[in-house]
């Protein structure tokens, strides 16, 4: 006889309740009518109801467990009490005796739920029905000692387990499903032999009883070894299942392809290996990132939840344990009601490449049993074919996290971004992709003044710090040296793009901490939101730059939004270096001069030679627009050239008039990279038979930091003779500490210094240190965009000998230039310029 210990998991539903009501009313129907029928069983021994009682309640203890599909059975050895019943009670007794040692061992050994025993008890009175039912149509008279009486009771028995494990596959169909129910019905093929067995020795037990009640004793121990075998039998039955499982869990998690795909794998793989309703994996993070976790189940029809937990999470402590670990409620409390488990255990799953995590099975399915020793050894096993397959999963995950990301920042590559904004314009939502563009003013410097390791780890800071502006689902990215990049989650609109940009330029403020200095760094930041007009992700890309060097332009340390009407600039830009080029070939600049004037005395002391172009259709273009573009072009070389030509030629003609007049020109610092610069400039001064030492070369500061080509190019030149200006002096980096290095003649002290002069005191203090320190350097000193008197009177006061400005004049063509030096000083130092 098969008792059912568990109905799935709708025990409760009303299918279950209706059936067993059913059940209970029939097997009361029918046990009344067969009491009317048959008053005595035809047997020779007499047994009393409560023996009958003892031996159902010891046949139901001895049974054995075995689990079919998530449901737990017992098999028992109930048929040996029946053949008692039959062959030596009366039918009141067997269902009395029956229905009590039942009733109780279901009660108080395996305290089922009342709805079971129920059940359970109704089954066992229709079992006992037919077995009487089946056994007197059959013996029809003969004696129950005979070979007729024996056969009957054998068809007796196998017709009540038969019904028996019938009623329960329909109960099994009625609470889960008929696939399920089907299956339960299978197992008669278990169940009939097993039951003729059991009947054969209850029917032994029978006979001996029959002549010597005595000799019942002898058949203790056949019948507990007959237990102990069906015992045997089971457990290498479920023994031999669960290797095979093993086998194909290994299988599949070979044959599976990583990622969430395995993880379902390997967690349906233990649920059903541990008949457990639930299975988790804890994943620790590879590099960077959180732990995961990813549960399947209880609800059976539930996919693989994925979420993140803190590291403090107790389920992380089991990812390093050493053995496998029961956890029971005592020790493992908050664990188990962190999950709502009843019971489990867990192991850690180490492989090759280390500790990927931890494997928890919860909550064993039937109520009977709890995991145990034999478990633990299995999940051991389990582990790993596991852990290969975790393992597996992890390095596929390493290998594609290197291959999209930047080693290191650890933001994401050009090529992830890419992706992502292809998905984003694939979508054709609107808003889908704003994308900022950072780019990191003065980065080259720092690499250059504190070297590479101090420029790495600024570039870390400022991953750190651009990803604490961005919210989770926005993707920072670093496309190489110092350009960052972030996609913004799809939400977001210009206002919101520009907030954040605002918010990273506002975190890049502090100062960087590298290699024992404070740096301080810039950021400009593009930005490129919705917009029709761009299909591709080089659009986004090359739009994006084009407002993040419009925010350089703008003097850097700010945002500026993509527009349109800034692409048609990019085209007029690509215009004007075509006819830069042209103008370069033919030739066709003017230069202009801008007096520098003695302070003291008033008296033009030399002349600085400024570009002038006048474009065929856009008249006078101002040197700031054209001169960085013919730098970035290389332009500038021959275009050099052509200045210093037609400025020598032109000092030439004044030195006949004044012969101590100078000359400045401008030199860019690609010109001094150009090898050829510093024999040019020779033979210049040679066809014009200029001494070099009337010549002033200047230079911006920036030119001057650490580049050792253009230094040595500066010391050559003034091997020549020639002198050497820093220009703009004040607006760059160099402090004056290091002017004392470098190869040079003279300050020129930029305008915005200048300008600041009349408004306070310490203005005024700094620019007489400033000119003090420079005189005691053996530096002169010219200050530039002078344009009130009493910027003149300060400087000269500060002890600046030099003023260049337009209180004194503008750029002026030559010729003019020529009538200005005949012109006697005015005595003031003021030479005033109308127009
Ligand atoms: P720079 O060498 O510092 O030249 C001084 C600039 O300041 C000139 O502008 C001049 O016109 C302007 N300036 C002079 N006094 C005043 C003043 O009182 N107020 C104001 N507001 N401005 C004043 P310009 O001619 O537009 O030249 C701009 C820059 O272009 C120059 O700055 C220089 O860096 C570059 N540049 C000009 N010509 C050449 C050249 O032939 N070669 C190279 N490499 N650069 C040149
Ligand atoms: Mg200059
Ligand atoms: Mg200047």
């Amino acid at each position: 006889m098969v008792l059912p210990l568990r109905h799935g998991r709708t025990t409760a539903g009303r299918g279950p309740r209706i059936l067993t009501a059913l059940l209970v009313t029939g097997a009361a129907l029918l046990t009344v009518w067969l009491l009317s029928l048959h008053r005595s069983l035809a047997g020779d021994i007499a047994l009393p109801w409560w023996g009958l009682g003892i031996a159902y309640f010891l046949a139901t203890v001895a049974g054995v467990h075995v689990t079919v599909r998530n449901q737990a059975f017992t098999f028992t050895l109930s048929e040996v009490p029946l053949v008692l019943g039959l062959a030596g009670s009366s039918p009141s007794a067997l269902l009395a005796g029956g229905l009590i040692g039942t009733a109780v061992s279901l009660t108080l050994y395996r305290r089922q739920q009342p709805l079971k025993i129920v059940f359970n008890l109704a089954v066992f009175a229709i079992e006992a029905d037919v077995a009487m039912f089946v056994l007197n149509s059959l013996l029809a008279g003969h004696a129950v000692a005979s070979t007729i009486g024996w056969l009957a009771i054998l068809a007796a028995a196998v017709s009540a387990s038969t019904v028996g494990q019938l009623l329960t596959a329909l109960i099994v169909a009625v609470s889960t499903d008929a696939r399920r129910g089907r299956e339960v019905a299978g197992i008669l093929r278990f169940v009939v032999p097993a039951s003729v067995l059991n009947t054969l020795l209850g029917l032994t037990g029978v006979h001996v009883v029959g002549h010597d009640a005595q000799a019942a004793a002898l058949l203790v121990i056949p019948v507990a070894a007959l237990a102990i075998a069906y015992r045997g039998y089971l457990f290498e039955r479920h023994r031999h299942a669960q290797v095979r499982r093993l086998y194909d869990t290994s299988g599949a998690l070979h044959r599976s392809h990583g990622g969430d795909a395995s993880i379902t794998t390997l967690l349906s793989q233990a649920r059903e290996m541990f008949n457990a309703e639930v299975a988790e994996v804890v994943l620790l993070p590879t590099k960077q990132g959180d732990v995961r976790r990813c549960v399947l189940g209880p609800v059976e029809s539930a996919g693989l939840v994925t979420e993140t937990v803190a590291s403090s999470d107790p389920a992380v402590a089991l990812a390093t344990a050493r053995t496998p670990v029961l956890l029971d409620p005592a020790d493992h409390a908050g664990l188990l009601a962190a999950r709502g488990c009843r019971n489990g255990m867990a192991i850690s799953l180490t492989g090759e490449h280390g500790t990927a995590g931890a494997l928890i099975v919860a909550n064993r399915r039937d109520a009977v049993s709890a995991f145990g020793r034999d478990d633990l050894e299995l999940l051991e096993a389990f582990a790993g074919p596991a852990s290969v397959s975790l393992d597996n999963g992890r390095l596929e995950a390493e290998l594609e996290y290197r291959a999209s990301h930047d080693p290191l920042t650890g933001l994401a590559n050009r090529a992830l971004l890419a992706e992502r904004m292809q998905a984003a314009l694939d979508s054709g939502r609107q808003r889908t992709c704003t994308v900022l563009l950072l780019d990191v003013d003065d980065f080259k410097t720092v690499n250059d003044t504190l070297g590479h390791p101090a420029g790495d780890q600024l570039l870390i800071g400022i991953a750190e710090r651009l990803t604490s502006c961005l919210r989770p689902a926005d993707l920072a990215a670093r496309l190489g040296g110092d350009e960052f990049a972030v996609m913004l989650a799809s939400s977001s609109d210009t206002d919101g793009a520009v907030a954040v940009a605002e918010r990273i330029l506002d975190a890049l403020r502090a100062p960087f901490h590298l290699s024992g200095c404070d740096v301080t760094i810039r950021g400009s930041i593009g930005i490129v939101g919705d917009n029709p007009s761009i299909v591709t992700v080089d659009d986004l890309l090359s739009s994006a730059d084009l407002a993040m060097y419009r925010a350089k332009a703008q003097g850097k340390n700010r945002c500026v939004v993509f527009q349109p009407v800034m692409q048609v600039e990019v085209m007029a830009r690509h215009q004007l270096r075509v006819d830069l080029e042209r103008a370069v070939s033919d030739e066709a600049f003017q230069v202009h001069y801008q007096p520098i004037i003695d302070l003291d005395t008033g008296r033009i002391t030399a002349a600085e030679a400024l570009v002038r172009w006048s474009h065929p259709d856009r008249g006078s273009i101002s040197p700031d627009e054209f001169i960085p573009l013919a730098e970035e072009t290389g332009l500038i070389v021959p275009l050099g050239r052509i200045v210093l030509e037609q400025a020598c030629r032109q000092l030439a003609v004044w030195q006949r008039t004044d012969p101590r007049m100078q000359l400045s020109v401008n030199l860019s610092g690609r010109q001094l990279q150009h090898p050829g610069l510093v024999d040019e400039v020779a033979s210049t001064f040679a066809r014009h038979g200029i001494n070099a030492c009337y010549v002033t070369l200047e230079v911006t500061e920036r030119v001057m930091v650490d580049d050792q080509l253009a230094l040595d190019a500066l010391r050559r030149l003034r091997g020549l003779g020639v002198k050497i200006a820093v220009d703009d002096f004040g607006t760059g980096y160099s402090s004056l500490s290091i002017l004392r290095d470098l190869p040079i003649d003279s300050l020129k002290i930029a305008k915005p210094f200048v300008d600041r002069l009349a408004r306070s005191d310490d203005d005024r203090a700094l620019a007489a240190t400033i000119v003090g320190l420079a005189s005691s350097l053996r530096l002169d000193t010219v200050a530039e965009g002078i344009e009130r008197p009493d910027q003149a009177d300060i400087m000269r006061d500060a002890g600046c000998r030099g003023g260049q400005g337009f209180l004194f004049s503008r750029a002026i063509p030559a010729e003019e230039f020529l009538e200005r030096i005949l012109l006697p000083p005015a005595g003031a130092p003021v030479i005033s310029l109308a127009g």
